[in-house]
């Protein structure tokens, strides 16, 4: 049996970067970027007023000026105006450029206009840069926006669009196969007979991939019989990136998974981690058509399946994409807890947020590795050290959110 810890050391040391793609910025949502983006202008572009109002030049008004003819219009949309008396102004809409010579707007609520003449209300409170975002404020030309390695969510899609990248470099989507395993499984639209069960872990593994940024699934069905899973597992490692296997995995007299899985050539990397749940984790390589092929064969018990997605596949499929960020956080919990056996405890927990902004977690305490029906009331796990045997309410944990 190998330590959590080793087992994340050899997924990553096994994993090389997946190849990148250009997508148009349509379909780039979720894909993790691989190219550096750069701002192609200053932002704002111009000085650009914050109000619809007046624009002019703060030194009149520092000389007692409150009455000022109005010079022109400018609107957003339209060419800069000119004020080449400092003594008037423009009339100015949200987001047009201030004329040069300007550098203060004076919001329509704040005067009266009357005959061309705008007329300053009293005791207004006005500065030089009153009302201006100022050219290059937010960014400079050039400068570097986001990274490689950032997810595209939408407020990265906002700066892509912003600086003109109809295209963008990303990570490629590996193609993904999920393979549940079981002769107990019906599908979710038949009705089980009394020694059936409906299956779930293949919904729950693509929901939670999809949610990931993982969408290029696919689901498949294994009989237990040993022939089946050899031929389907061999054509799946030919068309897949990545293969996660749910069940099958463990010491029954028909989990025929790591067998057959060595028989076709996948090269077993570990299995037997000191965890619960997820003990039985097996993981592999292969080489087919000159790509690299992962294996995960995962434990059958919905708890244990999800948790080991959660624990090492999502975490590796980021890593090949060369996504950066923590993918976990530290919480406090909530309660003591008690774990005897040698094993790192992978624990469902609810969270909270207290009064002073501190984060809590509340171990849900679940019957079995099945229990999938506890699970659905908790946002995660934490996750508790193999070394340690006793937890005190506030000690600092590692948490994990089950992805949505
Ligand atoms: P196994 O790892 O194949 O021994 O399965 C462990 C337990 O998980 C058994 O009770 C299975 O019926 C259950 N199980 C396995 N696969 C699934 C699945 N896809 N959906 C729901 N339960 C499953
Ligand atoms: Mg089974």
């Amino acid at each position: 049996m190998i330590t959590v810890q080793e087992a994340e050391n050899r997924i990553a040391q096994s994993l090389e970067s997946l190849p990148s793609e250009t997508v148009s910025i349509d379909g780039a949502l979720g894909r993790v970027l691989r190219e550096p983006l750069r701002a192609d202008r200053d932002a704002p572009p111009f000085n650009r007023s914050t109000f619809d109002g007046i624009a002019l030049d703060y030194t009149a008004i520092e000389r007692g000026q409150a009455a000022f003819p109005i010079a022109g219009t400018a609107f957003a949309g339209s060419p800069q105006l000119e004020l080449t008396d400092s003594g008037s102004c423009v009339e100015i809409m949200t987001g047009a450029p201030l004329p040069d010579a300007a550098n203060c707007v004076v919001k329509i609520e704040d005067l009266e206009i009357e005959s061309g003449i705008a007329q300053i209300n009293e005791d207004v409170p006005l500065s030089a840069g009153y009302g201006v975002h100022p050219q290059g404020s937010d960014c400079k030309s050039g400068q570097e926006l986001l990274q490689p390695g950032s997810r595209l969510t939408a407020k990265e899609l906002s700066i892509a669009a912003s600086i003109g990248k109809a295209e963008l470099v990303v990570a490629s989507q590996p193609r993904i196969s999920i393979v549940t395993t079981g002769d107990e499984l019906v599908g979710v639209d038949e009705t089980p007979l009394p020694h059936q069960i409906r299956r779930s872990n293949d919904l729950a593994l693509q929901a939670a991939l999809v949610a990931g940024g993982y969408d290029r699934c696919e689901r498949f069905h294994l009989r237990d019989d040993r022939a089946e899973t050899e031929s389907t597992a061999r054509s799946l490692v030919d068309e897949s990136d990545v293969i996660i296997l749910a069940g099958g995995v463990s010491k029954g007299k028909r989990d025929f998974l790591p067998e057959a899985l060595e028989a076709i050539g996948v090269q077993k990397e570990f299995q037997w981690v000191a965890q619960r749940p997820g003990k039985p984790l097996w993981f592999g390589t292969a080489n087919s058509n000159g790509r690299r092929r992962y294996v995960f064969a995962l434990p059958g018990n919905p708890v244990s399946c999800f948790t080991c997605l959660h624990r090492y596949v999502l975490p590796g499929l980021d890593r090949m994409s060369g996504l950066t960020g923590a993918d976990s956080e530290p919480i406090r919990l909530q309660s003591d807890f008690q774990f005897k056996p040698p094993l790192a405890l992978f624990l469902p927990v609810r969270t909270s947020i207290d009064r002073n902004g501190q984060r809590w977690a509340e171990p849900l305490p679940f019957n079995t590795s099945g229990d999938y029906i506890s699970v659905a009331s908790t946002q995660g796990f934490v996750e508790l050290p193999q070394e340690q045997e006793t937890f005190a309410s506030g000690d600092v944990v590692t948490f994990r959110p089950w992805l949505t």
